[in-house]
């Protein structure tokens, strides 16, 4: 059922290639939700820079793109904070290109800025300074696709929302997906369908019951997955260990218990830290000391997998000819609890075969250690990379037009 079905979407879906756009006004829904500092700089533009293949390819073929994001949690009102232009800017000495960032995202004044300016980018306001965005109302979808003639969906951080700017648009124009969305349908559908093997799967974070779909997904296709970060402590219990103060959710022993039994029959190996570094409280400047998985003291908690446990998983990782890693292997925001982590990402960042990261704060610690250039794919989209990965359906690509 889950294999081959990401794929699937990507080839009966229209791309940006199986449409004509030259001379149009093309609205393309970009993910610009990116972090601004206080004094609202910029302060990571992977997904900035993940639009421009899509954006350069409209102006070769000299169509106008009109370019719509949401940009953090206004809740449905104007938020000075949050306007857009900050990120138009930005964009413009990315893609070195003239722009011009409006202050609304409908109406009238819209429409005649963007008539006038047809030598340069549009990126118009906030999405969700409107309530109909996230309400996905049909009136304000249709406000959104008269602005163009085309609608192209490039926004795969945003494609597991059903709002007017990734769905309810796509029933008044010719819906088609950008080339960002389909390099990520394409990677990480692979991973479900044919991943060069062994395929590895290493999934850290902090709760289980975020992780158990893509746990029960990749256990159909990978070879080994390699625990850590909070959730393991949950597998940890469920095969009988005490494990004192770490974050247990007590619901999904049960569950988890039914897929290593599942996993087991298929042949699949997941594997759990053998040692851990334990504190005594749940403080950056705890003590801390390595104890052996068996030995976690009662009152201590795991925040990080041990020294035995990254030479282990290390080595498999070296082996495998696909690498995928979602979720931390420790509190890595702490100094002292974030070696498990930055050793892990050093050794996906080596090793020879395909490897992906997903998930905001994986995707958070490789740039930390500044491992971005040796990974050979970072999803932009960590909620909906998941939802994919758990082989549900994204209701934005559903909502494109078929081939
Ligand atoms: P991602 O965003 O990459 O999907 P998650 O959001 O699932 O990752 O998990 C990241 C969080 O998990 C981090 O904030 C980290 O501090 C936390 N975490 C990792 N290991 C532990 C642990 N042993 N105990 C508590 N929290 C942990
Ligand atoms: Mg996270």
């Amino acid at each position: 059922m889950i294999k081959g079905e990401p794929k699937m979407v990507v080839l009966t879906k229209k791309t940006l290639r199986d449409i004509d756009v030259s001379g149009k006004r093309v609205i393309v829904r970009v993910d610009f939700n990116v972090p601004l500092d206080k004094d609202r700089n910029v302060v990571d533009d992977t997904r900035l820079k993940g639009a421009i293949p899509t954006v350069r390819y409209l102006l070769e073929q000299e169509a106008h793109p009109i370019l719509m994001s949401h940009l953090g949690r206004p809740k449905g009102q104007v938020v000075e904070s949050l306007r857009m232009a900050p990120v138009g800017k930005r964009f413009e000495e990315l893609i070195s290109y003239p722009m011009l960032t409006l202050k609304q995202c409908i109406g009238l004044q819209v429409k005649e800025a963007i008539e006038q300016n047809p030598d340069k980018i549009i990126l118009i306001e906030n999405l969700r300074f409107h309530p109909g965005e996230r309400e996905n109302l049909p009136d304000f979808a249709k406000m959104l696709a008269e602005l163009g003639e085309v609608y192209v969906n490039d926004a795969f951080g945003t494609s597991h929302r059903a709002h007017a700017s990734t769905v309810g648009i796509t029933a008044y124009l010719p819906s088609v997906m950008g080339f960002l969305m389909e390099k990520e349908l394409l990677t990480l559908g692979s991973l479900l369908e044919e991943p060069e093997r062994p395929f590895v799967v290493v999934l850290g974070g902090n709760k289980v019951s975020d992780k158990l779909g893509v746990i029960d997904s990749f256990i159909e296709v990978a070879d080994v997955v390699l625990t850590g970060g909070g959730m393991c402590f949950t597998l940890l219990e469920s095969m009988g260990l005490e494990t004192g103060n770490s974050i247990v959710e007590e619901d999904q022993i049960q569950p988890i218990s039914a897929t290593l039994k599942k996993a087991r029959k298929k042949g699949v190996r997941i594997m759990v830290p053998s040692d851990l570094v334990v504190a005594d409280r749940f403080d950056k400047n705890a003590n801390h000391k390595v104890v052996a998985a068996e030995n976690i003291p009662p009152d201590w908690m795991g925040l990080d997998i041990g020294p035995v446990t990254i030479e282990k998983y290390c080595s498999i990782i070296k082996e495998a000819k696909t690498v995928f890693w979602n979720g931390p292997m420790g509190v890595f925001e702490w100094p002292a609890f974030a070696n498990g982590t930055k050793r892990i990402a050093e050794c996906i960042a080596e090793a020879p075969g395909l490897t992906v990261v997903g998930g905001g704060d994986s995707d958070a610690a490789i740039k930390q250690y500044r491992l971005e250039d040796k990974i050979d794919f970072i999803s932009t989209g960590g909620g909906a990379a998941m939802r994919l990965l758990e082989g549900k359906k994204l209701p934005a690509v559903e909502a494109l037009d078929e081939k």
